[in-house]
């Protein structure tokens, strides 16, 4: 039975002079009847392609797979599952790069939003430079990836002003979730930088909407975890491009030092008069072990740069190795020597270990595209394509030593997992509270902590999800308030704490938009009313 089940799968059949796939088994006959039906698959390999994520931790396959040719078939599947007496699941799929199965629709239908986009970038990319007293923008595909935003946009001098680390996830994808880098503590997120969207709600309603317009489904979706609706275009704020960047890496052996300057540099808003600034601003946490026994030279640092580090930290005695990771751009008509006087006017301020510091002089491509060569590196060796136990924390200000003590000097102390830890600031009041995205409560700067492990067998598997639990355990224990960045709740309880104040809203937003629960499944938000 199996095995012709799974022959049925393949099977196409032409009907009316197009490819039809044979009905799945979960899904009501008659959508395979309806208009884009043609653009459903049913085949194993694209069911098997919707399965599971980079994550690699959770598996379940859709029925089908939508490949849209307009938003139009987005809007017509979403509409045939809510009036069907048996409404099924439906997920937009940006590139996948959630990793616990947000994207996946079990037993329903996975709508891969990179076919919106195929060959018709130029349509679903438009920039917009010279409109009169208006700030440039772009109007970018939710489907689009950032990569192909940013070349766009560089055509004509400009550039979105908030970056992900890594630029080949969706517009759709990031916006859903909150889309933060080293920007983010001037610019706010990237959700804070979007005018207006265009999207399909759980009823198959197309709606565009802004600040000033169906404004509760604009600051719904943005940070919404797709709850409310397929983000199908955004209007992205632009600036600018500049053409070079000097990055640097500062490493500490002293946390307290290394917040300070951190939140010196946050505070620092270019602008401000003469004030010199970097542009970005993140950090890195490197467990002593990690730095003796982990790679020998990575894209960033040479061999001699790590192991004038690893002497750094024997020598301390620190658990860890602390790094800021700075950025300055500069366009070609300023001079090296000006940006090397910027640059020395803003390292005097700061209190790293002497002689510590680290430089490189890159394009703006080649910085904002950085993490794509460490992807190359490790797909060479195997080491992409592996289980991902990430844990992204939001920590309070006031909080940040207590957790840097219990987690990086005790749990973590003699742990040497494959992997990257990250820490950085951001100001509070550059995020709004009325998108549906987190922060923690209280103070008026949180940390991004991201402990971003690979795993390499099911035990590290294992290891690595009792190492993020145990995390999670600590910082309930010591009341230190984090909130999830990229949540992972199992329970519904855990969602109503995770949101907190804004739970009542985003129930009832649920309920104007999606009230029968179809979209993004995967988030495990809301439960399908029986
Ligand atoms: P998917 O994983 O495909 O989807 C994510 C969720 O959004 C799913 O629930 C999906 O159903 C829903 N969704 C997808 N498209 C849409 C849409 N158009 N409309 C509505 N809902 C939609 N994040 C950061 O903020 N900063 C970083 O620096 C950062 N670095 C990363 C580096 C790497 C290597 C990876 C793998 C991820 C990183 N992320 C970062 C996380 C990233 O933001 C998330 O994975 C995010 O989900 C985007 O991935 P995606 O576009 O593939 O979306």
């Amino acid at each position: 039975l199996a095995l012709l089940t799974s022959f049925l799968s393949v099977v196409v059949v032409v009907a009316a002079g197009q490819l039809r796939p044979l009905p799945a088994a979960g899904l009501p006959r008659d959508l395979f009847g309806q208009g884009f039906a043609p653009r459903l698959r049913t085949d194993r390999n694209s069911t098997a392609r919707a399965s599971t994520d980079f994550g690699r931790m959770v598996t379940a396959a859709p029925e089908a797979v939508l490949r849209p040719a307009t938003p139009a078939d987005v809007a017509a599947l979403i509409r045939f599952s809510a009036s069907s007496p048996a409404p099924f699941p439906v997920a937009p799929r940006g590139q996948g790069h959630s990793w616990r199965g947000q994207a996946l629709a079990p037993g329903g239908v996975v709508v891969d939003m990179s076919a919106l986009g195929r060959g018709r970038r130029r349509e679903r990319i438009n920039v917009s430079s010279s409109a009169e007293g208006e700030p440039p923008y772009v109007d970018a595909g939710g489907e689009q990836l950032w990569a192909d935003v940013l070349r766009a946009a560089l055509a004509h001098g400009l550039a979105p002003r908030v970056w992900t680390d890594y630029i080949r996830l969706t517009v759709g994808g990031t916006l859903s979730n909150a889309g933060i880098g080293g920007q983010a503590f001037r610019h706010g997120p990237q959700i804070a930088n979007v005018d207006e969207l265009d999207v399909v709600t759980g009823t198959g309603d197309m709606v565009t909407c802004s600040k000033d317009t169906n404004s509760d489904l604009f600051f719904g979706a943005l940070g919404g975890l797709g709850q409310f609706g397929v983000i199908t275009r955004a209007r992205i704020r632009l600036e600018r491009a500049p053409k070079r960047v000097r990055w640097v890496r500062l490493a500490y052996t002293d946390v307290v030092t290394f917040t300070k300057d951190q939140e010196f540099l946050i505070s620092n808003q270019a602008g401000d008069g003469e004030v010199v600034a970097f542009d970005y601003v993140e950090g890195q946490v490197q467990l002593n072990r990690s730095l003796v026994e982990g790679p020998k030279s990575t894209p960033f640092f040479s061999a001699t740069d790590l192991s004038r580090l690893a002497e750094l930290a024997a020598m301390s005695g620190s658990a860890a190795i602390y790094f800021i990771e700075g950025a300055m751009y500069y366009t070609e008509d300023d001079t090296t020597t000006f940006v090397d006087q910027k640059m020395e006017a803003l390292l005097e301020q700061l209190s790293f270990e002497p002689g510590h510091v680290f430089t490189k002089d890159v394009t703006y491509v080649q910085f904002l595209d950085r993490v794509r060569e460490e992807e190359r590196a490790l797909q060479s060796v195997g080491a992409w394509e592996v289980p991902h136990p990430w844990l992204n924390l939001f920590v309070p200000r006031s909080r940040i030593l207590d957790f840097d003590n219990g987690v990086f000097k005790a749990l973590l102390k003699d742990a040497n997992p494959a992997g990257i830890i990250l820490m950085y600031p951001m100001n509070k009041g550059k995020w709004d509270d009325r998108m549906t995205a987190v922060t923690p409560a209280g103070d008026d700067v949180f940390y991004a902590v991201s402990l971003l492990w690979s795993a390499f067998s099911a035990e590290d598997v294992h290891r690595l999800e009792r190492g993020n639990k145990a995390v999670l355990e600590f910082c309930v224990q010591e009341g230190i308030g984090c909130k999830q960045y990229l949540p992972h709740h199992t329970s519904q309880d855990g969602w109503q704490q995770h949101f907190g104040a804004k739970w009542s809203r985003i129930a009832e937003l649920k309920a104007k938009y999606d009230p029968h629960a179809l979209l993004s499944p995967g988030q495990r938000i809301f439960p399908k009313p029986a």
